[in-house]
């Protein structure tokens, strides 16, 4: 990574010092204001683990939700605060009510070393989404270095991911911020190969960025989920009831006539007459979808050849399930791929899934610890594979040449 860390910084820029780390904390929470899903907390543990062993002050910003930059009840971070303290037992966790102005500040300076500071929840501030330079500024306040560890927030220029760069120096990257742009960013540019990707998920029209600047990279791409139905549709097959965008179809053809032999469709699908009757669900051939069944996952022998194709490769890179897997009965090629890659992984592969909904399916299989790297930023990962820079991480300081 061309990207200063925290392990670039030298003790004294820590030692006794505040280090204000944007982390992303957008967790759901249930009605009782409940942490259902911990995951990105404790992803940002190790990075504020660093920063307490060096004697440094956390103060931490995140977002939490969609408030309209104004303070709404329901988006208050306190209700994490909890969930925080039970993560970091016999460590001094407090929450500041507010998050930019002078008692901030204040709360920011009288913190004990080592001691973490929660601030109330960055987008209820006007300019936040605006990557207001002036807020920039007071967010700057409260800290003596910058550490960007929201991978997930990466990609949306806001005050707290990159203008506050501008006034608050040394801004490096965060431990899981690093992770994620090594594995990210180690698969794009130097792959072990065979480089597999599987391709996935609801919608085409999301991911075609992803697939064009994957085509030339990989050496099979995947494809499965309803995007296999826009493909199919190009090539002129039923496609029944199937979630098919007639909008991308034109460019779906020009895809395939393009990539040759590295794009892979299922060659099989399993069908049902609706998305609320797998008892019903039957396999065809792709050729064999009558015009009012829909194609709810990919067939057994594709979710086999898939797995194939994973087990000999040295890289695999996923996004997006192969089903409706949310369904008992749609969730069987997603499985297939996500036993696949653990297996891969056993044998020594680097794999690496990314996407909201692809990490949910492999945590909900007690894989996730199979797997080389599970991306937490959904968006963010769709981004970086298409070859956007992200914000958040363009504003951080680059390496020092050794
Ligand atoms: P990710 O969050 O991993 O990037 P997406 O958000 O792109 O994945 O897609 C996930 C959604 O795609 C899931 O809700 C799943 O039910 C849906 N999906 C997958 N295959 C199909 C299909 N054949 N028909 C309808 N929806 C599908
Ligand atoms: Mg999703």
């Amino acid at each position: 990574m061309n990207k200063a860390t925290i392990a670039d910084l030298a003790p004294a820029q820590l030692a006794g010092r505040r280090a204000l780390v944007r982390v992303d904390f957008n967790v759901p929470l249930d009605a009782d204001r409940r942490v259902t899903d911990d995951t990105r907390l404790r992803a940002a543990l190790p990075t504020i683990e660093a920063l307490r062993a060096q004697g440094a002050k956390v103060v931490l910003l995140s977002h939490l939700g969609r408030p309209k930059g104004a303070p709404e009840a329901k988006y208050s971070l306190e209700p994490v605060v909890g969930r925080l303290r039970e993560l970091m037992p016999g460590v001094d966790v407090g929450f500041c009510p507010t998050t930019d102005d002078d008692a901030a500040v204040a709360a920011s300076i009288t913190l004990a070393d080592g001691a973490v500071l929660l601030m109330e929840n960055t987008r209820f501030l006007p300019g936040e989404e605006a990557n207001d330079d002036a807020l920039a500024q007071r967010l700057a306040r409260l800290g003596d270095v910058y550490v960007n560890d929201a991978f997930g927030a990466a990609h949306r220029a806001h005050a707290s991911t990159a203008a506050v760069a501008r006034h608050l120096r040394p801004a490096v990257a965060g431990l899981l911020m690093q992770k994620e742009l090594d594995y990210l960013g180690g698969a794009l540019d130097a792959p072990k190969r065979p480089f597999v990707a599987v391709l996935g998920g609801s919608k085409i029209s999301g991911k075609i960025d992803v697939i064009e600047a994957l085509l030339p990279k990989v050496d099979a791409l995947l494809v499965g989920g309803a995007m296999a139905c826009t493909f199919y549709a190009a090539m002129g097959l039923e496609t029944g009831k199937s979630l098919v965008e007639p909008d991308r179809v034109a460019m779906a053809k020009e895809l395939i006539e393009r990539a040759g032999t590295a794009l892979i469709l299922p060659h099989d699908a399993l069908i049902a007459p609706a998305i609320d009757r797998p008892q019903d669900a039957r396999v065809v051939r792709k050729d064999g979808i009558p015009g009012d069944q829909a194609m709810f996952d990919i067939g057994p022998d594709t979710a086999a050849s898939y797995a194939r194709a994973i087990h000999s490769a040295r890289t695999v890179l996923w996004n997006g399930p192969m089903g409706v897997f949310e369904t008992p009965g749609f969730d069987k090629g997603t499985q297939a791929i996500a036993m696949a890659m653990a297996t891969a992984t056993g044998k020594g592969a680097t794999t690496i899934v990314g996407g909201g909904d692809s990490a949910a399916a492999v945590a909900g299989m007690g894989l996730d610890h199979s797997m080389s790297h599970v991306s937490t930023g959904g968006g963010a990962s769709l981004e970086f594979l298409e070859g956007k820079a992200l914000p958040g991480v363009a504003a951080l300081d680059d390496r020092a040449r050794a």
